[in-house]
Parts: C-alpha cells; structure tokens; sequence
C-alpha cells in the first residue's frame, strides 16, 4: 500500500500541532509535508511582550525544523487548491515559480488576516497586532513616539506624540495596552522633558465591557488595575475614522493621536477567499469532525474554519472560538480523524471544553479563571508566564524566554530601536542580456519599466490579435495585469541586452492609480488596448496574503 500523502497548509497553531499529532498517529506509515510561508513558529500570546520589549522577536519564535522531525517543511505561498485533482499550487524560491503538490488528505489551517479597510483611514495609519514584524514595529514606533516628545518644542506635536490610543477590548487589546504602559512607565525616566502626566493611554470599545469571555469579577479588576495606571477605558465607543494626526470615535470625539494600535477587524485570508470553499461568517464552513463537505479528503481547523460545537449548532450559534487553545485540541482531533479516515473507520466529532482564559495586564498584574479558580493581581501573571512557558515549543525558546523574563526584573527595558531593512516599494534591478527576469506562471507581484536597455517579452498563450512575442524598450513597460489582481504572470520576460528596470510593488502601483488620475487613465486606456477591464475592486485595499 502506498502511504497516504497528508498536507497541510499553514504554520501557526492549528498547522504545527496537526503536523505533531499526525506524526504521533502515523508514524513512518504517511509522507506528511507543511506549506507555511515563513520557516518559523510565531507564539502570538507572546506578541505584547515582544511589542512591549521584555521578549526579543526572535526568541518567542522557534524553526519548524527544530520542532518538526519527519514532516517535510516547505517554505511557499499557497496560491490556489484544485480540489479535483487533489493539487495544491504554491509559489516558492526567488523567481516565486509556481510548483504543484498532491494530495490524499489536504488539512487548510491558513489562519485570517487583518482588514481595517471598513473604517476610513484607519488601514493606511494603524499599526496591527497580528505577526512578529507588527509587535517589533509597534515597540519601534513608542520609543520614536517618546525620542520625539523630548525634543519637541511644540505643544500639540508633543500631545499628538504623547497620547496612544488601543482599538479593541478584547485579550490582544487588553495585553497590548497593558505591556504598552509598562514599557512607557518604565522608559520614563530617560526622557526629562516627558512627564507621566503628559501621557495619555486610551482604549476604545465598541462593546459595553473589556475581555468579554471573561468574568464579571476578573473583568472589572483589569479594567480597574488599568485605569488605576493611567489607562482610558472608552466604553460603547468605536473608532470612526483615523488621520495621520487624529482619530474620531464614533462618539464624535477627536483625538489627537500619532499611535493607533488597531486589534480589531479579522477577515479571510485571500487564498481562503480565493479557493471555492463554503465561507460562513468569512470562515470555511466545517462539519462537526473537522471535514470540508463534498470535497473529498479536505480538512479544516484553526482561526480559519467555523467548527459547530453541537448539531444543528448553526442555529444557535455554537461555534469553536478562534483560540490557539482550541486550535491546539482541534489539530489533535483532526488527525485522529484523518488515522480513522486511512483506516476506513468512523470519524468522531470535535468536542472540547474550555479550560479557562488568562490575561496578562502588564507591569506583574493578571487575571486568570482556570478550571474554575479564579485569580488576580501577581499570582494571576506568574500563572500566565508559567503556563505560556511550558506550553512554548521548543526548548532553546523556552530557555531564552524564561531567561530573559528574569532579566527584565533586574534590568531596564532596553530603549535601542534598530531598523530593519525592507527592500523599497520602487526599486532598480539589473540584468545582464539574457537572464530571466520572470518566466510565465510565476507568482506577479510587481510592475517593470525599462529604464535602459531592452526587454523581450514571450508568452505560449498569446490572446486573439496580440502577438507572442514582443520588445520594451527604454520607457516601455510590461507586467501591468498585475492590477487585474492576477497572481500569475501570463508570460515570460528576458532581458534583451544589458538592462536596468524600475520595478514598482503592487500597492504602491495601485496607491499612485488612485491618487493620480492621469496616471490611472493611461493604465485603463493601455488595458482597454489589451481588449481588459480596469476592475471595479482595484483601489485600497490592506488585507495582506
Ligand atoms: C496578539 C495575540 C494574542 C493572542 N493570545 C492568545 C492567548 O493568550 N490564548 C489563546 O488561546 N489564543 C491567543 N491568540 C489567538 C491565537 O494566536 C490564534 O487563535 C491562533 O494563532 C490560530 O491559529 P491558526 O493556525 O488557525 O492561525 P495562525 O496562527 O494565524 O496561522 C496561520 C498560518 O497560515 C499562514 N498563511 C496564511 N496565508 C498563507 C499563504 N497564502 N501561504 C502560506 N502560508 C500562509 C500564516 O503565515 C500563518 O503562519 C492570540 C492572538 C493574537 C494575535
């Protein structure tokens, strides 16, 4: 019998741990491969402190090659899943070619991703909580906020600079306002000309109370341990629009404000969005035993499917939160399902109880309710970091965490902002004649103009009129469908001669279109030439693959 290939798609909770538990099901008897777009595990309850600076970024990650032995782990974008054919195609490498991979048992754990484009403004000047580059940039950006403050002789710069505003209430809003005040209390004292009066600490909610799943008690303690540190708790209030310098709530108040931390707005992945899939509540609809209906072999878990906790539980609304806990009791499910499934036995439902939730208010100050004990204050935080340390995988990682968590009680939080590099939206690249600058079918992610030199342009599907090969020349331009939202190129392009081009990201492409109009004219024209649509979704967007 040859032996079931299981892949999976996604590495954060519900990917690594069904990885482990199929292993552990079937040991050598399955080829077991995990697509994931980064080659390392993200612990996201470890997001605040890194974004506060009492965990450095690399150390609340692990390599999924030190947690995953015997699965084979591919670092690639997942582009799209032909269900019939039981293929998964992804871009990977440099050139982003486009490679297919089989199939028996497809496990979909993609997560969701953050879309703030419902709120005017908001997208462009937020900063998000959702991946380690968002806690390092947000660390980054309170020690400018506080570098500028000091130096500033403008009262209302100083205000804008001064005041941070939280959006959202729930467990990442409340751990991130509460690790932000610590680290800003604890900066203070290097910054002579800011004073902690100066500082303003605002969350906004749109709901009546903060850290909903929690109870009564443990949620008005944290509400009352934050105000008591100088942290606004905004009630019934939502955010309306946002500027570079100002919000608006939907209270109708202004607020001057520099720092905007947005913890709300979940969404599909795109490659989710894009697969044809049923989407309920923007979640893949999954039976009770984890399964995709009527597609044969696929699974779902995690932050991106909607699981039903009870039969007919649609109706009432009954569904699995999206919770690393949950995501980790749902992968061992899942691939006992799958073992049962390769055994032609009965699959069984997706059952679990919660055992509790836990909050960290920063500054050695928690709530915890597990299995119905309830604590507060410090021995509520020292529960937190002790049950996140045994349950971070990977040993060196909970070394270096726990070793830098004793640190962080007899030392200062470091103040140090090191930039990282991020290659520039509009770039040169050179090319010698003759080297591929992109083949047909690889992943489109930008838009090339020739500065000098030449370009030949080849492609093997040419439309009806349209030649199958042609030349740009200084000036000229190729790669442009990429604002049809074309995530393959159609066509093949070499340099001609010794060559430089200009290559310009898809967002800023699609910024310069909206602001520009000629700009966008002349692109809709040259479309219209290519007998293609401008489309109608093409504009703002935020929602990142
Ligand atoms: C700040 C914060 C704090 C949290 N704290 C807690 C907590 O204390 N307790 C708790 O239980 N839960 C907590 N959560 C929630 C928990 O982290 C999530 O529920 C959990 O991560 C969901 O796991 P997942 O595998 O479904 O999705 P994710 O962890 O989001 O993983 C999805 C993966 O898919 C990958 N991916 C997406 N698109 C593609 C593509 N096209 N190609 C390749 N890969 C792709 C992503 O890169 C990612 O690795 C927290 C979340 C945040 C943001």
């Amino acid at each position: 019998m040859p032996k079931p290939r299981i892949v999976i798609l996604g590495g954060g909770f519900g990917g690594l741990y069904t990885a482990r538990a199929l292993r552990r099901e079937f040991g050598d008897g399955a080829e077991i491969e995990l697509v994931t777009a980064e080659n390392y595990f993200v612990f996201q309850p470890l997001l605040p402190e890194v974004g506060a600076g009492s965990v450095t970024p690399i150390h609340a990650t692990s390599p999924f090659r030190f947690l995953l032995k015997h699965v084979r782990v591919r670092k690639a974008i997942v582009d799209s899943v032909d269900f019939d054919a039981k293929t998964v195609t992804v871009f990977q490498g440099v050139q982003r070619r486009p490679t297919e991979i089989s199939y028996d048992h497809l496990v979909i754990a993609l997560g969701q991703v953050v879309d703030l484009s419902r709120t005017p403004g908001l997208a462009p000047h937020a900063l998000t909580m959702k991946s380690l580059e968002d806690a390092r940039r947000l660390r980054g950006h309170v020690i400018e906020r506080l570098e500028h403050a000091d130096i500033t002789n403008l009262p209302e710069v100083k205000r804008g600079a001064l005041t941070f505003t939280v959006i959202g209430g729930g467990f990442s809003g409340i751990e991130t306002v509460g690790e932000m005040a610590e680290l800003i209390d604890r900066s203070l004292k290097y910054y002579p000309n800011v004073s902690r009066d100066e500082i303003r600490i605002i969350v906004l909610e749109f709901a009546d109370k903060i850290l909903a799943e929690m109870p009564d008690t443990l949620r008005a303690y944290a509400q009352k341990q934050l105000e008591k540190r100088g942290v606004e708790i905004r009630l019934n209030t939502g955010i309306a629009s946002a500027t570079g310098t100002q919000i608006t709530t939907t209270a109708g108040d202004l607020i001057d404000t520099r720092t905007v931390v947005a913890t709300i707005g979940n969404a599909p992945a795109p490659v989710v969005a894009r697969m044809d899939l049923p989407l309920t509540q923007g979640r893949i609809a999954v039976a009770r035993d984890l399964s995709v209906p009527d597609r044969g072999n696929v699974w779902s878990l995690g932050d991106c499917a909607l699981i039903p906790m009870k039969d007919g539980a649609e109706a009432r609304g009954d569904f699995a939160p999206p919770t690393a806990q949950f995501a980790v009791r749902e992968a061992k499910q899942l691939a006992a399902n799958i073992a049962r499934a390769a055994r032609a036995e009965a699959t069984r439902p997706f059952a679990y109880t919660s055992k509790g939730a836990m909050a960290s208010l920063g500054a050695r100050r928690g709530v915890a309710d597990v299995m119905g004990v309830r604590l507060t204050g410090f021995l509520a935080w020292l529960l937190w970091r002790a049950y996140y340390v045994a349950f971070l995988p990977g040993f060196p990682a909970k070394v270096w965490v726990l070793s830098h968590w004793v640190l962080d009680w007899v030392t200062p939080r470091s103040l140090v902002n090191l930039k990282s590099h991020t290659p520039p939206a509009a770039r040169h690249i050179h090319y010698r004649a003759g080297d591929r600058i992109y083949e047909q079918g690889n992943r489109a992610d930008g838009f090339y103009t020739v500065i000098e030199g030449a370009v030949e342009i080849t492609t093997e599907t040419p439309q009806p009129g349209q030649p199958a090969s042609r030349r740009v020349g200084p000036g000229g331009h190729f790669g442009e469908r990429m604002v049809l939202g074309a995530t393959r190129r159609v066509a093949t392009a070499r340099a001609a001669e010794d060559t430089i081009v200009m290559v310009l990201d898809r967002e800023e492409f699609m910024k310069l279109a909206d602001a520009i109009p000629p700009f966008r004219s002349y692109f809709e024209d040259h479309l219209t030439e290519k007998g293609l649509d401008w489309p109608e979704t093409a504009g703002r967007s935020n929602a990142a693959e």
